[in-house]
C-alpha cells in the first residue's frame, strides 16, 4: 500500500485524506494544535448555544463540491433567510446593492442610478470600448474603470471582490476573479451587453430551479465540514497528527520523501502539499526550486474578524450586513449580521440579541493600520465605525472575540492562472508531488474541494506517481 502524507490540516489537506484513506496508508501532518485552517467556529465562550465561524461562513450553492461533501458526510444543508439583503455605505449612507448586476455590474446603468446618482449613471451608458485581448488577462478594477468609469468600480466592484478576496480590484485577474466578463475583454465587445445577456441566461436558470438561494452553510457553521471528516479519515485508518509543523522535506535518490517534524522523521511515497503557497515554497525550496519560486510569487493577503454578541438596544436589526468601499476610508471593510442571515443561528439566541461579524484589512494595507493593535482596541475601533456606519448607538457587545487570519487570503493577480498552469506543469514531471489548496484554482471552499478531488483521483489511479506501486506493476 503506498504512504501518502498530506502537510496541512485545512479543507483541502482534509478533503484529499478523505478519498484516499480507504486505499492507502493515508498520514495527515498539522501544524497547529486544531485542524480545519481558514475554517474555525466558537460559541463565544459558551454564550452562544452553537458554533458561529469565525473564518469562512458560507459556501455557494451552484457549484456541486460542498453540497455533495456534506450529503457524504452526513450534515444537512442551511440556507440564507430568503428576507437576507445586503448594503453598501455609498454617499455617507447604508444603500441597497443593486440586485440585477454580475459582480456589481450592470446590464441596464439604470439600476445603479439611485447608488451612484446621474453622472456616473450616464458614464456607464456610455461604455467607451477598449481594444480586444485575446488570450491575455487583466486588471478587473482597470478594465471596467475604462469601460464604465471609476464610479462604479470604486463604490460597488472593489467592495464586492473585497469581500471575497480581501483584495482591490485594480490589482486583480479579471480571469481568475470574474472569469464571465472574459468574452468582452477577448473580443473588444460590450461589457453591458454581455452582462444583460448573462443576466438573462441567470434569470432563466432561476426559474427552472425555483429561485434557489445563492449560499449554503450548516449548524453550527460550515466549519462543521472539519470535525466529520476528521472522524470520517480515521474511520477509514487515516492518521492525524496536530502539533506537527513539518519544517524541512527531502526527496531521497528512490523517489520517496522524508519530511522532518519537531517528533522525528516520516518517509512518504507521496507527499501533498495542502499548505499556503509561501509555506510550500519555503519546504520545497531544495527538493523543486523552480516551483518554489512560482508559489512564492503568489501574494497573500491578511485580515481579522470580530464577531460579537450584541444586547441590541436600539431594537430590531434588520438588513443582513454592509459592505464599505476601500474610499470610504473607515477601519472595517464590511459587517455580516449573522444572525439575521441565518435562522438556524437567530434560533438559539437569547431574544433581543444578534450576532454580527466586523471584516477589518485588505491586501496592501500599510502597515500599522490595524494589525499593531491588540485585540481591545481592534473590537472598540472595528464597533465604533460599525455604530457610525449603522447609527446604532444603543447598541452593546455583550462578549466578543477577535480573530486574526494573518496570510490566508492569496491575491490572484493578473496572469496568475496561466502562472498556476505553468506550476502545475512543472509539478508532473516530478513524482509524488501534488499541490492543493486556495492558491491554485480559487479560492473558495468548493474550489478547494474540486482541486483536492482531482489531485486524489490522480493519486488512486494505479502505477501514477507513486514510486513503489510503479515498482509492483513493473
Ligand atoms: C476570513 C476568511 C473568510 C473566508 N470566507 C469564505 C467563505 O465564506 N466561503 C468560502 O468558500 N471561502 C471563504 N474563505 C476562503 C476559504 O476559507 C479558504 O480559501 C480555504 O478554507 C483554504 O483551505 P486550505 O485547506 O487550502 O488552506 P488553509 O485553510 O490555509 O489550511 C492550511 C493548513 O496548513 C497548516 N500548515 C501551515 N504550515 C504548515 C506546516 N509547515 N506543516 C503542517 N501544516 C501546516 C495550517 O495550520 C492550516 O491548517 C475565507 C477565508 C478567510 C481567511
Amino acid at each position: 500500500m503506498s504512504r501518502m502524507t498530506i502537510v496541512g490540516g485545512g479543507i483541502s489537506g482534509l478533503a484529499v485524506a478523505h478519498r484516499l484513506a480507504v486505499s492507502h496508508e493515508v498520514t495527515v501532518l498539522e501544524a497547529g494544535d486544531r485542524l480545519g485552517g481558514c475554517l474555525k467556529s466558537t460559541t463565544l465562550g459558551g454564550h452562544v448555544g452553537v458554533g458561529l465561524d469565525l473564518g469562512a461562513e458560507a459556501s455557494l450553492v451552484r457549484r456541486p463540491e460542498t453540497r455533495e461533501l456534506a450529503a457524504e458526510l452526513g450534515l444537512d444543508l442551511e440556507f440564507p433567510s430568503p428576507h437576507h439583503s445586503s448594503q453598501v455605505l455609498a454617499a455617507g449612507r447604508l444603500q441597497a446593492i443593486p440586485k440585477r448586476t454580475v459582480m456589481g455590474v450592470p446590464g441596464d446603468p439604470e439600476v445603479v442610478r439611485d447608488l451612484l446618482g446621474d453622472a456616473a449613471t450616464a458614464r456607464i451608458a456610455a461604455e467607451v470600448l477598449t481594444p480586444a485581448l485575446a488570450d491575455s488577462d487583466t486588471s478587473v478594477g482597470e478594465f471596467l474603470a475604462a469601460r464604465l468609469g471609476d464610479d462604479l468600480v470604486d463604490t460597488l466592484v472593489d467592495p464586492l471582490l473585497s469581500g471575497v478576496y480581501a483584495g482591490r480590484c485594480r490589482d486583480l485577474s479579471l480571469a481568475a476573479t470574474v472569469p464571465a466578463l472574459l468574452p468582452a475583454v477577448a473580443e473588444g465587445t460590450s461589457v453591458l451587453d454581455l452582462v444583460t445577456a448573462l443576466l438573462s441566461a441567470r434569470d432563466d436558470q432561476a426559474a427552472a430551479s425555483d429561485a434557489a438561494p445563492v449560499f449554503m452553510s450548516l449548524v453550527g457553521g460550515i466549519s462543521r465540514l472539519i470535525p466529520a471528516l476528521e472522524s470520517a479519515i480515521t474511520a477509514a485508518g487515516g492518521q492525524i497528527r496536530t502539533n506537527s509543523p513539518v519544517t524541512a522535506v527531502q526527496r531521497r535518490d528512490d523517489g520517496t520523501w522524508t519530511l522532518t517534524t519537531p517528533e522525528g522523521e516520516d518517509t512518504a511515497d507521496t507527499v501533498v502539499f495542502a499548505t499556503p503557497a509561501p509555506v510550500t515554497a519555503g519546504l520545497l525550496a531544495e527538493a523543486a526550486p523552480g516551483p518554489a519560486r512560482r508559489l512564492r510569487a503568489v501574494p497573500y493577503a491578511s485580515t481579522a474578524l470580530v464577531v460579537a454578541l450584541l444586547d441590541l438596544g436600539d431594537g430590531p436589526l434588520t438588513g443582513s450586513g454592509f459592505l464599505v468601499p476601500a474610499t470610504a476610508d473607515t477601519f472595517i471593510k464590511a459587517s455580516t449580521f449573522a444572525s439575521n442571515k441565518w435562522p438556524w443561528l437567530a434560533e438559539r439566541l437569547p431574544e433581543g440579541t444578534a450576532l454580527i461579524r466586523m471584516s477589518v484589512g485588505r491586501f496592501g494595507d500599510a502597515p500599522g493600520t490595524w494589525q499593531e493593535l491588540d485585540d481591545t482596541a481592534l473590537r472598540d475601533r472595528a464597533f465604533a465605525d460599525w455604530q457610525e456606519i449603522t447609527g446604532r448607538t444603543g447598541d452593546r457587545i455583550i462578549v466578543s472575540q477577535v480573530q486574526r487570519w494573518d496570510d490566508a487570503l492569496p491575491q490572484y493577480l493578473p496572469g496568475h492562472l496561466g502562472a498556476m498552469a505553468d506550476l502545475d506543469a512543472e509539478i508532473e514531471s516530478i513524482p509524488g508531488l501534488e499541490l492543493v489548496g486556495s492558491a491554485y484554482a480559487g479560492v473558495g471552499i468548493p474550489a478547494c474541494l474540486a482541486r483536492a478531488e482531482t489531485v486524489a483521483q490522480r493519486l488512486s489511479r494505479p502505477a501514477d506517481h507513486h514510486p513503489t506501486e510503479t515498482k509492483e506493476t513493473l
